[in-house]
């Protein structure tokens, strides 16, 4: 096993990390950026490295920056978390190729699964179900663009093969709006993400976002652990989690995540990962492979008693997994709020000093988070603050420690998004299961013409 491992993260998810680590023994060392210097995490680390200044294009995504912290610091391994360069194909590959190991993906499974186009085209070849929609990447000659949209029928969306978190997407609803719209869209990824290929989905009007979580190791073993249903969401961004999915078919999580655990073998996964789904209509849809350990995945944590975090690391460390497929049960019920330092309702972005701060606790509370009182949330990164988890035997009992949970938290100084949890957490259909992705949005806006 690891004797140290270097953090190039910050937040709640270098705080994860480092208790994973610490609990197996190994020591850790956290990078991080001017701004956060007096992150308590930081602190706590057994060394820390300044990467850089407060912009993340300066630090958390400075490579030769992580790289010299690595070596002055003699570690072994380098967990990239989530964001970031935890997807960076480039980065994995400059890791390994100083000598370090990447806990994560190999640099060139992370670059297939990167490019939606070529990570769709390995999950058909594996057998796994997608969004109809064009054959790999659009071409330019626009009648057979007009052509595709026909087959494939409208709506569709147009999204960019190199997109992420939610951007470089454009719904579609009439043929007149169609080559405007791809353009746009191509524009837009080439900026964003320096590669302008598109391609064309059906876009679902009422699907739910259900994703797998795998674990694979190097010795050709996989095995999934449930599902996670993330189909509350606003802008394409997950606001709630919960495991499982809320009125599943135990026999179609077993068929889906048996194919999940096939493609990992076939196109030799290493590590923890993700494929995300759409599910309209008993029928799962593929829509991308997430090569990392994701914002939600404690809740899979909370129903399965693994640790993905600790089995990544000793994936890494070139060990067999711990378990099997047959191991694996799903107790209970979780869910996880998002807090987001932010207007619960305008969603305008609230750093600033957080002047009281109280987390509820009690059985089933779990709050991953690195804040505390007198903590400044920088503007600099995203908006999120930690993540409230409730577990329960029942998704009832879940619902009821969470309300409770929410009831509990105090956070003053800054605006959060607790008021809006607590919101959803009474809403009838969420509290009756089983929303669409479109939910939210539809309820926010309703909410909005009453006032
Ligand atoms: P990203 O990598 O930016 O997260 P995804 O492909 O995972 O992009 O899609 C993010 C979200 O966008 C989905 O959870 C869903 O809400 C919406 N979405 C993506 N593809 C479709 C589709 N074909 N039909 C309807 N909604 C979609």
């Amino acid at each position: 096993m690891f004797e140290k491992i270097l953090i190039a993260n910050r937040g709640e998810i270098a705080l994860r990390i480092q208790r994973a680590c610490r609990e197996m023994g190994i020591k850790t060392v956290a990078v991080h950026s001017e701004a956060d210097a007096e992150a308590k995490y930081v602190k706590l680390a057994d060394e820390s490295v300044c990467i850089g200044p407060p912009q993340s294009t300066l630090s958390y995504l400075n490579i030769p920056a992580i790289i010299s912290a690595a070596e002055v610091t003699d570690s072994e391994a380098i967990h990239p978390g989530y964001g970031f360069l935890s997807e960076n194909a480039d980065f994995a590959e400059r890791v390994e190729q100083s000598g370090f190991v990447f806990i994560g993906p190999r640099a060139e499974t992370i670059r297939l699964m990167g490019d939606k186009v070529s990570a769709k085209d390995a999950m058909k070849a594996s057998g796994v179900p997608c969004v109809p929609g064009s054959d790999g990447a659009l071409p330019d000659d626009q009648d057979e663009i007009i052509r595709i949209a026909k087959s494939v029928g409208y709506p569709v969306i147009i999204k960019a093969a190199g997109g992420g978190g939610g951007r470089g997407m454009r719904v579609v609803h009439t043929e007149a709006a169609l080559l405007n719209a791809v353009s746009m869209t191509r524009t837009e990824a080439q900026t964003a993400f320096g590669n302008p290929m598109v391609y064309m989905e059906k876009f679902l009007e009422n699907p739910r976002h259900i994703e797998i979580q795998v674990l694979a190791d190097e010795h050709g073993n996989a095995a999934f652990l449930g599902e996670r249903d993330c189909s509350m969401q606003r802008r394409h961004q997950k606001i709630i989690e919960e495991a499982p999915a809320p009125g599943l078919d135990p026999k179609l999580r077993d068929k889906i995540g048996e194919r999940c655990a096939e493609a990992c073998r076939k196109i030799g996964y290493r590590g923890a990962g993700t494929f995300e789904f759409l599910y309209e209509n008993g029928e799962f849809f593929f829509i991308e492979m997430n090569t990392r350990v994701q914002v939600e995945h404690p809740v899979t944590e909370l129903i399965t008693g693994i640790d993905i975090v600790q089995e990544q690391v000793r994936i890494a460390a070139g060990e067999k997994l711990s378990f099997r497929q047959k191991d694996i049960r799903l107790k209970g019920h979780a869910i996880e709020c998002r807090l987001n330092a932010e207007d619960p309702y305008t969603f305008v972005p609230s750093p600033g000093r957080i002047t009281v701060y109280h987390v509820p606790g009690g059985p089933g509370i779990r709050v991953d988070s690195h804040v505390y009182q007198n903590y400044v949330v920088p503007q600099y990164y995203d908006s999120m603050i930690g993540k409230l988890i409730a577990y329960g035997a029942t998704r009832e009992q879940a619902i009821a420690r969470m309300k409770t949970a929410l009831s509990e938290m105090v956070v003053e100084g800054i605006k959060t998004n607790v008021p809006l949890h607590q919101d959803l957490m009474r809403d009838a259909a969420f509290v009756q299961g089983g929303t669409s992705i479109h939910y939210l949005e539809h309820k926010l806006a309703a909410a909005k013409k009453a006032q």
